[in-house]
């Protein structure tokens, strides 16, 4: 079954056609990637398929329903997470607090009004309620709360010697290797239909790669869809079931 269907899809900028008619799939558990060079619209691709951006033109589905239209955090609930080619970690917040965010959607407890979000006459009612739950939390909230820590524990353990000793440590202050690590981490504690990564491996070495094309690996093998832009085609041809070439 396709989890994720873009149906020809157009973007330009200032006459720029940066992507002109971009077909894709992504089926439960397959991991796919799109290749090319650069500027040939891949990050473009991904930015559309993840709301960042509107297309001139075209559709994506996921799971059937439409997704263009929608802000960013709405295609986020549609369970489409991803990483960012140039690394978006909340620069003063520690790690944990990092990953905490990227669990903020699957709250329900704390989130008790999350469907009125998208309400444009009550999507203020969403965040005081949670003000309020801060201030006063029930039990139920509290014990989602330390479930919570005990997922976001898992999810650093995944890169153990990387992050577990710097669980507390402000994302300013890691390397870009593990500024990437954090932003793949908050992507999977929301636990994602697919996990969208644009260039995991930029500005790591060889055998930090290596570690990163094992546990990308892990996770195809336990069923996780994957759609991945990444130059390094080893990793590429590792992982993927299918790849789409981009040009010009
Ligand atoms: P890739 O990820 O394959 O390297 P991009 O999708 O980043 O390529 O860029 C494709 C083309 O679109 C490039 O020519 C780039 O300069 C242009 N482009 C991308 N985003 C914007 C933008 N927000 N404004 C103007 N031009 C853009
Ligand atoms: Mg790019």
């Amino acid at each position: 079954m396709n989890i994720l269907t873009a149906r020809n899809l157009h973007k330009s900028f200032a006459g720029i056609r940066a992507v002109d008619g971009v077909n894709l799939k992504v089926k439960a558990g397959q991991t796919v990637s799109i290749i090319g060079p650069n500027g040939s619209g891949k990050t473009t691709t991904l930015n559309l398929l993840t709301g960042v951006i509107r297309p001139d033109s075209g559709d994506v589905t996921v799971n059937g329903q439409k997704l263009i239209a929608r802000r960013p955090e709405e295609v986020a609930h549609a369970g489409i997470l991803r990483t960012f080619q140039n690394g978006r970690v909340f620069g003063n917040l520690s790690v944990e607090h990092n990953i905490e965010i990227g669990a903020h959607i699957t709250l329900t407890a704390y989130r008790p009004f999350k469907n009125f979000a998208g309400n444009p006459w009550l999507s203020w009612l969403p965040s005081i309620a949670e003000l309020l739950i801060t201030l006063f939390p029930r039990k139920k909230v509290k014990a989602e709360h330390q479930e919570l820590y005990q997922r976001i524990g898992q999810e650093i353990d995944r890169f153990s010697q990387r992050l577990s000793p710097r669980r507390e440590h402000l994302a300013y202050t890691l390397s870009y290797a593990n500024r990437r690590r954090t932003e793949i981490a908050r992507s999977l504690i929301a636990s994602p239909k697919i996990l969208v990564l644009d260039e995991p491996t930029a500005g790591m070495n060889q055998s930090e790669t290596a570690e990163m094309t094992q546990q990308l690996l892990e996770l195809k093998k336990r069923g996780q869809a994957i759609l991945l832009v990444e130059p390094k085609l080893d990793l590429v041809m590792t992982l993927s079931d299918w790849i789409y070439v981009m040009d010009g």
